[in-house]
């Protein structure tokens, strides 16, 4: 099965990716982990995505693309693979599109997670993210066992640095224009699903799964 996440950013994308990934038993790829792993480990990659990270903006197709379809060409990708964080622009919708048609394959669904903005930016203040398994909580919505520490894996668990509410703005803002026309390039080609995202993290993987069969 092959599933693109849409939402604003913190609709709960990651949070869902991971239940589907576990459900499903297919690689849950984030482009955005894939960047902030870059960043700590101080490639040349990290160095030049962090630059855009840090403003709230999209990290340019060019390096984007190739780095997500180099991705999915591993072997766990075989048997499908929940993307969170890609596509963000029409050019990536149309490049995986062309890359899978190249091997007479297509993507089976485009889930939507549905949240307002007002819902947005409180959710953004209270993510805690695990950098290490990429597991993601908040400090009132979804909380830890025990307080700061990855309930999968032990790691202490960080704030995101383009969690600042200054930034929150401007990804909101950068979503608005660049990755929400992928509504509507997805509803054409028929594999749309929109969910809402603004019930319980557990009620919303209820109506993912009953998309999903
Ligand atoms: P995205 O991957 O779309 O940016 P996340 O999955 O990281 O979003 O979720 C953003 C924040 O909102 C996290 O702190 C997460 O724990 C919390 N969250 C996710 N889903 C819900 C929900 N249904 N209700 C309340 N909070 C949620
Ligand atoms: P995320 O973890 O999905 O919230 O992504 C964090 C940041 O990484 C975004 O605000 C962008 O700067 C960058 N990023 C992640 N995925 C993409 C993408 N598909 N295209 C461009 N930039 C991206």
């Amino acid at each position: 099965m092959k599933i693109v996440m849409l939402g604003a950013p913190g609709a709960g994308k990651g949070t869902q990716a991971l239940n589907i990934a576990k459900e499903y038993d297919i690689p849950h790829i984030s482009t955005g982990d894939i960047f902030r792993a870059n960043i700590k480990n101080g490639t040349e990659l990290g160095i030049k995505a962090k630059e855009y990270m840090d403003q709230g903006a999209l990290v340019p197709d060019e390096i984007t693309i190739g780095m997500l379809l180099n991705r999915i060409s591993e072997s766990d990708c075989e048997n499908g693979y929940v993307l969170d964080g890609f596509p963000r622009t029409i050019p990536q919708a149309e490049s995986l599109r062309a890359a899978l048609s190249e091997n007479g394959d297509k993507l089976d669904y485009a889930i939507d997670i549905e949240v307002p903005d007002e819902e947005i930016t409180k959710r953004m203040s209270g993510r805690r993210s695990c950098p290490k398994c990429g597991g993601t909580y908040h400090i009132e919505f979804n909380k830890t066992k025990v307080e700061g520490i990855c309930d999968v894996c032990g790691t202490e668990l960080i704030q995101r640095a383009d969690d600042k509410p200054e930034t929150v703005l401007s990804r909101l803002e950068t979503y608005h224009k660049q990755t929400q026309p992928l509504i509507d390039f997805y509803k054409e080609e028929g594999i749309l699903e929109t969910v809402d995202g603004t019930v319980s993290p557990k009620e919303v993987f209820k109506a993912v799964t009953e998309v999903l069969g």
